[in-house]
């Protein structure tokens, strides 16, 4: 299939397009038309298909898109196959939670090393993952080869902890702080702010009330 750059609205289909794909294979299916696709993925059948057009992936008329061969194609391009190893900075509460929840389950991501600063927890295992001190950060980044960090410390040190993951030379940041770091435009930084979600979801379920209430 041919290499083109893809689109990032693209890109962030791809999980959502192979989730369901293996989902199918596991199924003993065999192929699977577009518009059945489009169903269970909830995204039109044309943009699925200019989508699938990137990759050099044409469905055949009458018999739609041959599931293991496009499973096999997004899993390498998703990195599924490679296993990649992710940094936990900070055990607390939602650290722990986590660590908890495994994300293998559905691909081939795992937090190898957690990092902290409370003399409880460094040195232990928790989930089969064990817990350096945060001053071993840098180095340990490096001796892993991990490229990924999910932050989850506390706010007032959130940027010193940014800075020192640029130092360690990794490439994703997953900011679970509600504090909007600045990295250097090379390391990518995806925002996840539960509260602000939670807040969110709260305040439209409101407004959507008072405008039914008011009709
Ligand atoms: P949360 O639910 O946000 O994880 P928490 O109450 O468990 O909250 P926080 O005070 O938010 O704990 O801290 C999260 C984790 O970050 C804790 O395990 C804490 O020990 C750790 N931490 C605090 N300061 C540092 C630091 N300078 N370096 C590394 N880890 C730190």
């Amino acid at each position: 299939m041919v290499e083109k750059k893809i689109p990032k609205a693209t890109a962030r289909r791809l999980p959502l397009y192979y989730r369901y794909l293996r989902f199918l294979h596991e199924a003993g299916k065999n192929r699977v038309s577009s518009a059945k696709l489009s169903e269970a993925v909830k995204v039109d059948s044309a943009t699925i298909r200019r989508d699938f057009s990137y990759f050099g992936a044409l469905g055949k008329r009458g018999y739609g898109y041959d599931v293991e061969a496009l499973m096999n194609f997004f899993s390498k391009t998703l990195n599924q196959d490679r296993l990649t190893n992710v940094a936990l900075i900070g055990v607390g509460n939602l650290g722990q939670a986590l660590l908890n929840y495994n994300f293998r389950r559905s691909n081939n991501t795992r937090i190898s090393a957690g990092f902290d600063i409370n003399d409880k927890l460094i040195g232990t295992i928790h989930q089969g993952v064990p817990v350096y001190h945060i001053d071993d950060m840098v180095e340990q980044l490096d001796l892993q080869q991990i490229d990924v960090a999910i932050l989850t410390v506390p706010s007032e040190i959130a940027q010193e902890m940014a800075n020192k993951l640029v130092e360690g030379g990794v490439k994703g940041i997953m900011n679970f702080t509600p504090i909007r770091v600045n990295v250097p435009e090379s390391v990518r930084v995806h925002n996840v702010d539960l509260t602000n979600e939670l807040q969110t979801l709260i305040y439209f379920i409101n407004y959507y009330q008072e405008l039914d209430d008011a009709e």
